[in-house]
């Protein structure tokens, strides 16, 4: 499983200009043989080799290894475009942003991401730094920064291509790594339900709930300051709401690596798989009140998904998704679903044959057994291939 994560650069101010001076060098290259296909047609990477590759490491001072990474990117480029444009993503032939995109060559901007490979960077995980080559010659000594989690699975599983990124200020390393999956579980006891939502994040099927009224305050206090901020235009209240926004992320993701975490190791304990619902369902059942509207489509539940996926994927789990519509309105005991077996948001009562649970408890039970049937009918594991951030 192919895995990527990202790490902070810390490099002194000399050492910056240097990889500034090294990202636009490779760029302004890459434009540059960007417009050599253009010109001469030259779309596969041999082809492009035998017009560019000398001027490249002699006009902007390349490494053979750069040189030939920025020759691959720009002809990878070329490739996305066409597919793109195939795909019709910018109208048809003869509109005008279908010549705006197929009529000139590809521009890459001065911060575009650069690839490295092993020869041009190296990793000292104890010490966390890097040994980076730059048109300056190789910066040692580079100190990184990450997340514990991140930065064991970095120094254990890191394998292949890195690219070189700068934004929002700040310099970043995205790392691919390749982890070893555990021999998927292929007779689960069963399924533990996740039932994702605005009052509580998750609730699975065991009755856990996580996490909840402290998020979802916290929350709403920091949309009130994004919003003050925001109606401020001055320079320094945009740089607080960039830095507001950024901290807001990373709590985020902190919980819910917690939160998947948690799931996947209570269905790995007892055996079973897990049954996730897709996440178009989250937004149906938010045609609620406005304040919860936002606080759903505010909650990352994307990358929650995305972490239980990889997190059981390494552990062997089956993950499977269900069509989540009515998993709220339905009775998990008698499968009567109407909207009245909802008195309240928190309560379950049916009308039927009056079983009465937390709402969200009663939901994730019906995903669990919505999961159990997807399985027992040969569906496999619907999960899809991803490659993620951690
Ligand atoms: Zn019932």
């Amino acid at each position: 499983m192919k895995l990527v994560v990202r790490v902070k650069l810390l490099p002194t101010p000399v050492q910056a200009a240097a990889l500034e001076a090294t990202l636009h060098a490779c760029n302004e290259a890459a434009t540059w043989a960007a417009s050599v296909v253009f010109e001469k047609e030259a779309r596969r990477v041999l082809e492009l080799r035998k017009h560019a590759y000398a001027e490249i490491r002699a006009r902007w001072g390349l490494g053979a290894q750069a040189a030939q990474h920025a020759i691959k990117k720009t002809c990878d480029a070329y490739t996305t475009l066409k597919a793109n444009v195939r795909a019709g993503r910018y109208g048809r032939p003869g509109s005008r942003r279908h010549i705006r995109a197929s009529g000139k060559p590809v521009v890459f901007r001065p911060q575009a991401a650069q690839p490295y490979d092993d020869r041009m960077l190296s990793w000292q995980h104890q010490a966390r730094t890097v040994s980076i080559w730059t048109t300056a010659g190789r910066l040692k000594g580079v100190a990184f920064t990450g997340q514990a989690e991140q930065l064991a699975v970095l120094a254990a599983h890191r394998k292949g291509e890195s690219d070189l990124l700068f934004r929002d200020g700040k310099w970043f390393l995205i790392a691919t790594c390749d982890i070893d999956e555990a021999a998927p579980n292929t007779h689960p006891a069963g399924f533990l339900g996740v039932d994702l939502g605005m009052v509580n994040i998750a609730a699975t099927s065991d009755g856990e709930r996580h996490c909840g009224r402290r998020i979802n305050r916290k929350r709403e206090q920091d949309r009130k300051l994004r919003g003050k901020l925001q109606k401020k235009s001055t320079k320094s209240a945009r740089r607080r709401a960039k830095r507001h926004a950024g901290k807001e992320a990373r709590r985020a993701k902190d919980i819910n690596h917690k939160i998947s975490k948690g799931i996947v190791a209570e269905a790995e304990r007892t055996g079973r798989g897990i049954a996730l619902e897709t996440l178009t369902g989250i937004r149906e059942r938010a045609r609620l009140r406005r304040p919860q509207r936002v606080k759903i489509h505010s909650w990352p539940f994307a990358q929650l998904g995305s972490f239980i996926v990889y997190k059981a994927k390494r552990a062997g789990v089956p993950v499977v998704y269900v069509d989540s519509a009515y998993t709220s309105q339905e009775c998990s005991k008698c499968h009567h679903a109407a909207r009245g077996n909802r008195p309240s948001q928190a309560v379950f009562s049916c009308r039927v044959c009056g079983f009465v649970d937390h709402a969200d408890r009663n939901a994730s039970h019906n995903i669990a057994h919505r999961g159990w049937y997807v399985w027992v009918c040969g569906a496999q594991s619907t999960a899809p291939e991803l490659t993620l951030i951690a």
